[in-house]
Order: structure tokens, then C-alpha cells, then sequence
């Protein structure tokens, strides 16, 4: 179920109903503008929702626009991977290209020059940066800021002809070198770059900068509002500058929001990426890393995440919030949804030495005690079985109520059963334990003549899925030491745990993204990179919130 109460007032909305009622604007048309550098993460799903939920509250539109104006960068593999990854979590069918602008955004160009507004400066990028000045000093006029709007026509003309070199000219805006903000202190607009563009080939030469080609594109589309994380603020009057100088009709409105940051959770690109070409996690979708295409693997719902987003609202400044909420929203999700079965993770054989042989009962038990409407499931149930090893302990510890000698427990939905016997291996490790089981005491049956004080879980020794389970922890150790550490120094060796175990029978089709909750175990999710081919991997989503708790 979804929750947007945190979502439904807030400093965006409030402008854009103002812009509605004041009748500056018929309509809401918001973007989401991903580089194709990277794949998308939590982070994104923030700025996806905010820009899609603010749209729908006025009956208005979202554009997925990719922001390909640096074509070395960008790859098709990400571009598919967003494209997904988007439609995941909204339906779209508004698809944009910047590369499609390039025509326009070189005549924009053009017209800043012909204004006396733009300058081709033949600095290097050194001496432009240089030059630049600081927060307290202004930067320093370029010899060639007073070039003739002629000369400086025909050399950008020669620049899109390939006529200069990489790095030797660029174009610049020609605004203030004093401005105290820096990012007015003529900008670079446009810059040579040789390189093959995904879309326009070899046709161009000369590729616009982000924080010219940006607003452009968003006036061409006619957004009214440009929502962007907050590191853009100090750019927005050159923003606002370059929709005016450029005389675009529409008038796109730059507001920030602030960005969604997560205890234990990488969100830089830049490490992802560094991760993933290092080779020290298994792709761009590891379930350790919180990538939508990881977070989808690891078995979150768009619902789940999204419901996450919402409770962070929306606000102006960046907000640290607790990995632990972020699993919250998944076990909300799930809790009515997924099938509840047991598992067994770390296997140990029980015979059961006064059960029938070749005797089999199918158990009927529900498949969750809180949505009945899923129906019932049945349990296969024979003389042999395996429960956690954990569950068993030669010499128990005190208050332990599970299985050891002369003790007797619960199998859950099916009998009690005492301990009679170890058998162990050479080396004294217990490998087989032997029960009797008390045919009065089957679940259901109103038996109440003695209690026992610990229930286990368990599968059918014969009838049973054999599967492979992997456990998660945080990918990096996060502490004062760690901190200043590159992200492949402070990688935690723990961060996935595999255990080769037994599922109930009855999952014997289990497919990928299967969706489970496993008593005691928490929630899982079938792996669907891995499991193939009669082999079932499931990767743990998160652990339930008491993990000893048996329903
Ligand atoms: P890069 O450093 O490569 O530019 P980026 O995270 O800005 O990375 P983009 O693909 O340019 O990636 O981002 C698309 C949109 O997502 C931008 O509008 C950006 O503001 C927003 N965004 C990125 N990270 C977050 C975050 N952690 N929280 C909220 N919004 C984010
Ligand atoms: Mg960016």
C-alpha cells in the first residue's frame, strides 16, 4: 500500500500551484535527466519519484531525456539498463535525446555570438581554470575576450568544420569575471571533442557543455519545472541566464531539492563504477549494492522502494537516513504478499527412528497466516529429516529450548519429537541426530497434555528442493577508520555468507524473483541471474525483525 503523506505538502508543490492558479501555466512538465554514465541508484529513485509524483499531482508529465552530450562517456549497455530501470518503477513513454538538440543548441550558440554574448578563447583548459579566480578574487578577462562578433562567427564555424584541434579553442559565454558567482565568470559552452557520438556519429566536432546544453533542453521540451538535487543551486543563474540570452519562448524553472543519502550505502558513481571494473563485486546488479538493477536482484519492489522515498518527503536540504528504513519498507511490502515456507540454511539430518518407513504424510498448512486468501500448501513429512544445525546442541547452553538429548521439541505444523541419539563423525563433530516422535501430539490435533518450550523448523529429508542461500551484510566496513579509505580498501569480507540448505518441497518450480518469506530466516528472493537450470539460489532480501520468532 502505498504512502504518500509525507509527499503531499511540500516547497515544490507549493510553486507549482501558485504557477497553476496564478494562471502563469496550464500545465506541469517535469523531467528526469540521466547521464548514460552509470547505472541508476537509490538516489535516482528519489529523483525519479519526486519528478514523476509532482507531475501527477496536476495531471501533468514526466520526460525520461537522456543527457548525452559527452560522448565519451556514454555506453548503449547504460542506456538500457536506465531505460528498465525507469519503466520499473513508472510507466513512460516520453523518450528524449539532448543529442537530438544539437542542431538548435548550435544556432543557440550562434545567436549568443552574434549578440556579442559568446567568445571562441584559444586558452588552454589550464589557463582558462587559472584564471578563473577564487571566492574572494575575481578572475582575470582572457586576451580574447574582445574578439569581433565576426571573427569570432567564423572561428566557431571553423571549429563545428573541423578545422582546430582538440583542446586548442573553446566557446565561452561572455557574462562577468567578477561575478561573485564563479560559475558566471564566463563559462565554457562549447568545447572540441573527436569522438563518435552514439546518435549523431561523426557529425559534430564540437559538443555543448552541461550547463548550456541543460537549460536548453529543457526549454525545447517545454518544462516548467526543472527539479534538480541541490548541488545545482549555484548554477541556476546561469541557468536562468542562458534561457534568456538564448531567447528560448519557454521558461524553465530550476528548484532544488535536497539529495537522499543512506547510512552503509554507496551512491557515488564514481565508486560503483569502480566496483564493478575492479571486478570486486558481481556486476553493476550485486545484491550488495543499492543500483536499482541491485536492489531488484536482491529482491526490493518498486513499492518498497518508493514508499521509502516517500517517507523522506521532500525537503531543501540533503537527508541522511538509516539503511534500517529502507529494509522497514520491504518487509511492509512483503509481509502480505510473499508465501511463508521453511527453509533449512545449515542442514542436520534427524532420523526418526519410530516413524514408518516409506511412509510419507502430506501436511496441509497455510501459506500465510496473515493473508488466508493465499490458500494452503502441502508438507511433505517422512522418518528423516533435516533441521538447522544451530537448532541442536550436544550439551545445551543455559535457557536453551531447542533440540538436545532427552529434550523435546516442536517440528512446526507437524510433531514433537525427543532426542534420543547423536551419531558423530571422526573428529566428534555431530553429524546425524536420532528422535522418537509422539503420533498424538500433530499440529492441529488439540493436543495439550504437555507442553514443549521451543519450536524448530525443518524440511522433508527425501521431498525437498536443495538451494543455495546467500546471506548479506553491508558491502564496506563504515567507521572512523575507515572513512577517508578508498571504497576497495574498506570492503567488508563478510558481506555475502552462502549456505547450501533445503526448501520445502512444494517450491520445487521456484523462478526467479520468487518472492519468499522463510520462518525465522526472513525474506528472500530467488536470484535470477543464478537460479537456472534446476539450480536455486536464493539471495536473503532482509532477516525478519526478531529473527527467533516462530509463527
Ligand atoms: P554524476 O556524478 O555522474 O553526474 P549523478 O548522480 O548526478 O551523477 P545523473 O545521471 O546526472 O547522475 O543524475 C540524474 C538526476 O538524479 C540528477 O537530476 C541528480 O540531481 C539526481 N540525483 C543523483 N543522485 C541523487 C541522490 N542521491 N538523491 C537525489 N537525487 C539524485
Ligand atoms: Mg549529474
Amino acid at each position: 500500500m502505498e504512502d504518500k503523506s509525507a509527499f503531499t505538502s511540500n516547497f515544490i508543490k507549493n510553486i507549482m500551484e501558485n504557477d497553476i492558479n496564478s494562471g502563469k501555466l496550464k500545465e506541469i512538465i517535469t523531467r528526469f535527466p540521466p547521464e548514460p554514465n552509470g547505472y541508476l541508484h537509490i538516489g535516482h529513485v528519489r529523483a525519479i519519484t519526486i519528478n514523476n509524483e509532482l507531475a501527477n499531482m496536476f495531471g501533468g508529465k514526466t520526460n525520461l531525456r537522456f543527457d548525452d552530450t559527452n560522448p565519451a562517456k556514454e555506453e548503449v549497455e547504460f542506456v538500457n539498463s536506465i531505460k528498465e530501470d525507469v519503466k520499473w518503477l513508472y510507466p513512460w513513454d516520453n523518450l528524449f535525446w539532448a543529442s537530438d538538440y544539437f542542431d538548435e543548441m548550435y544556432n543557440r550558440a550562434v545567436l549568443l555570438i552574434r549578440k556579442g554574448l559568446a567568445y571562441v578563447d584559444d586558452q588552454s583548459a589550464e589557463q582558462i581554470s587559472s584564471k578563473r579566480g577564487t571566492l574572494t578574487e575575481p578572475g582575470i578577462n582572457s586576451p580574447y575576450r574582445d574578439r569581433s562578433v565576426e571573427e569570432n562567427f567564423e572561428l566557431f564555424e571553423k571549429m563545428k568544420n573541423k578545422a582546430f584541434l582538440e583542446g586548442s579553442k573553446v566557446l565561452r559565454a561572455k557574462i562577468d569575471m567578477a561575478d561573485p558567482n564563479i560559475n558566471m565568470r564566463d563559462p565554457v559552452i562549447y568545447r572540441i571533442a573527436y569522438r563518435e557520438h552514439h546518435n549523431t556519429g561523426d557529425k559534430w566536432c564540437i559538443y555543448p557543455m552541461y550547463d548550456f546544453a541543460h537549460p536548453l533542453e529543457d526549454a525545447i521540451e517545454g518544462i516548467t519545472h526543472s527539479l534538480c538535487s541541490l548541488e545545482f543551486e549555484a548554477h541556476r543563474p546561469l541557468y536562468d541566464w542562458v534561457v534568456r540570452e538564448c531567447e528560448m519562448s519557454a521558461k524553465p524553472q530550476q528548484i532544488e531539492f535536497g539529495k537522499l543519502l543512506i547510512t552503509n550505502v554507496i551512491l557515488s558513481k564514481r565508486n560503483l563504477r569502480k566496483l564493478v571494473e575492479d571486478k570486486l563485486v558481481d556486476g553493476w546488479d550485486d545484491p550488495r549494492i543499492a543500483t536499482i538493477s541491485g536492489l531488484r536482484r536482491r529482491g526490493y519492489t518498486p513499492e518498497a522502494l518508493k514508499n521509502f522515498v516517500f517517507s523522506t518527503g521532500i525537503s531543501k536540504t540533503n537527508g541522511l537516513v538509516e539503511y534500517a528504513q529502507l529494509e522497514h519498507f520491504i518487509r511492509e511490502d512483503l509481509k502480505l504478499k510473499a508465501p511463508r515456507t521453511m527453509a533449512v540454511l545449515d542442514p542436520l539430518k534427524v532420523v526418526i527412528t519410530n516413524y514408518p518407513e516409506n511412509q510419507v504424510e502430506w501436511l496441509d498448512e497455510e501459506i500465510n497466516k496473515e493473508a488466508p486468501e493465499m490458500g494452503s500448501r502441502k508438507i511433505p513429512f517422512s522418518r528423516v529429516v533435516y533441521i538447522e544445525q544451530d537448532d541442536f546442541m550436544e550439551v545445551p547452553v543455559p535457557k536453551y529450548h531447542r533440540l538436545y538429548p532427552g529434550n523435546e521439541v516442536r517440528l512446526a505444523h507437524a510433531y514433537f519429537i525427543k532426542c534420543t541419539d547423536v551419531l558423530k563423525d571422526e573428529f566428534g563433530k555431530v553429524i546425524e541426530v536420532h528422535a522418537t516422535y509422539d503420533p498424538e501430539t500433530k499440529s492441529g490435533s488439540g493436543f495439550t497434555a504437555r507442553k514443549v518450550k521451543g519450536t524448530i523448523h525443518w524440511v522433508d529429508g527425501t521431498l525437498n528442493v536443495p538451494a543455495e542461500f546467500r546471506l548479506y551484510d553491508h558491502l564496506t566496513i563504515e567507521n572512523e577508520e575507515t572513512k577517508d579509505l578508498p571504497v576497495n580498501e574498506k570492503l567488508n569480507p563478510n558481506s555475502i555468507d552462502i549456505h547450501y540448505g533445503f526448501l520445502e518441497e512444494n517450491m520445487k518450480d521456484a523462478k526467479p524473483h520468487d518472492k519468499y518469506q522463510f520462518t525465522r530466516h526472513g525474506y528472500f528472493n530467488a536470484d535470477p541471474k543464478y537460479t537456472k537450470n534446476g539450480k536455486v539460489v536464493f539471495n536473503r532480501i532482509v532477516p525478519l525483525k526478531s529473527s527467533f520468532k516462530v509463527e
